[in-house]
């Protein structure tokens, strides 16, 4: 009698909110963590876990090289630093993103420009990234949105026609494959974070991958004030300080072995839910291309901008943890662009001589990227994590067919 008292609870407290949470952090972070605490050393320097993070991360994903960092902004400033660009070099990116993304480039005092994303894909579109190249254009930051993956054969083929890097943004694409092959090798320099939110976390931290050696090494000088510390006390360039301690390297190592299990599963639940929803009238999924993995950092589909709110409030009523859209607007509409004041008082690098001798000033009003407008307003995100079980991808599945049946069935 109690046990089926339970039970029905747990069926109550389901149908209420579907899905689940879960402590992502077990036995070897503690271990790992303690193991440094009674080192009596949390400096990277003097330690051997960022050291040995570094490694079994290089290891994993095929690469010579890796630099850990303190985020996954500081990984692409980073990686920009690496490839010392001039001042007001343009760097041809995605207008949906973290502005973790965006930041670095702006750091670097190169100027962002945004090329609009693919309908089925909702990643860059190769495309209008060789409508936007110019002879100031001198790298492409090509952003793995949501965990799936961007044309990269396309977008390498235009890096070396027009004799431009390719870097990449994996930050939410931990195991996600093009071609079979994972991304953040097909750049000259990837990058990750470990961010609270991202697929797997040391609260804080990134890391920046390269196979190139010059590259690397002044990857790991720029995370350090461009300091040669075994040539002794001197600074090479202009560099933050960039280091992580030993702690965020524990949690990092053991996290790292829980990669694969995290991103099969989260690539599984997110197909099936796919699967469940993509054949509905008025429903579009995120498609992968042939031969990739998705890993779903969220998991979103949309509908139509005008009854995109009315789906969320009857989607929640169901018991669906969702929310419309993702960031509010695409990162050009955001006030940093808009004031006029980059730097101080100066717009720099924007229209400043000898960087842009201004053919005609960049936009970036409303209307330069029009899918990735429309795609915010449509998107229905769901908040999904390894911790769902297929039972609760499928009582999802059915309240977005019920949802779908009242909302846009019901309207014809
Ligand atoms: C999270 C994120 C970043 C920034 O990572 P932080 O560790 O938060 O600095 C950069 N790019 C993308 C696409 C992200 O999702």
């Amino acid at each position: 009698m109690r046990t089926e008292n339970v039970e029905a609870k747990r069926e109550l407290v389901l149908t209420e909110t579907i899905g689940r949470n879960g402590n992502r952090f077990g036995d070897e972070e503690e271990r790992l963590v303690l193991e440094v605490l009674r080192s009596g050393n949390l400096n990277k320097n003097c330690g051997t876990k960022v050291k040995e993070f570094e490694k079994q991360f290089a290891e994993y994903l095929g690469v010579k090289h890796a630099v850990m960092s303190t985020s996954g902004t500081a990984a692409i400033h980073i990686a920009l630093g690496a490839l010392n660009l001039d001042p007001g070099s343009e760097i041809i990116t995605s207008p949906i993103t973290d502005m973790g993304s965006i930041m670095p480039i702006l750091l670097s005092l190169c100027v962002p420009v945004f090329a609009d994303l693919d309908e089925n894909t909702w990643e860059i579109d190769p495309d209008d990234v060789e409508r936007k190249i110019t002879p100031r254009t001198k790298a492409i930051l090509a952003i793995h949105l949501i965990g799936n993956a961007c044309s990269m054969d396309k977008l390498r083929k235009i890096a070396n026609k027009h004799k431009i890097h390719l870097i990449e943004d994996c930050a939410q694409a931990f195991e996600t494959t093009y071609n079979d092959t994972l991304v953040g090798k097909f750049g000259l320099l990837g990058c990750f974070s470990f961010n609270q939110c991202k697929h797997i976390t040391c609260g804080d931290g990134g890391i920046t991958v390269t196979d190139d050696d010059m590259l690397a090494e002044r990857a790991r000088l720029f995370s350090d004030k461009a300091w040669p510390r075994e040539k002794g006390r001197t600074s090479l360039f202009v560099a933050p300080n960039y280091r992580v301690t030993e702690l965020q390297a524990a949690v990092a190592i053991a996290q790292l072995k829980k990669v694969q299990d995290i991103c099969e599963k989260r690539n599984r639940l997110g197909k099936m839910l796919s699967d469940g929803i993509k054949r509905l009238s008025g429903i579009k999924i995120q498609e992968a291309y042939p031969n990739s993995k998705h890993t779903y950092w969220f998991y979103a589909f949309r509908v139509n901008a005008k009854i995109r709110d009315e789906f969320v409030k009857t989607l929640a009523g169901e018991g669906v943890p969702c929310t419309g859209g993702y960031i509010p607007r695409p990162v050009y509409e955001y006030e940093v662009f808009h004031n006029g004041k980059m730097f101080g008082n100066s717009n720099f690098p924007y229209g400043h001589e000898p960087y842009r001798p201004f053919p005609e000033p960049i936009s970036y009003d409303r209307g330069i990227c029009p899918f990735a407008e429309c795609l915010l307003d449509e998107m229905i995100r769901i908040p999904f994590n390894e911790f769902w079980t297929e039972d609760d991808i499928q009582k999802t599945i059915e309240a977005i067919k019920k949802v779908h049946q009242g909302v846009i069935s019901g309207k014809r």
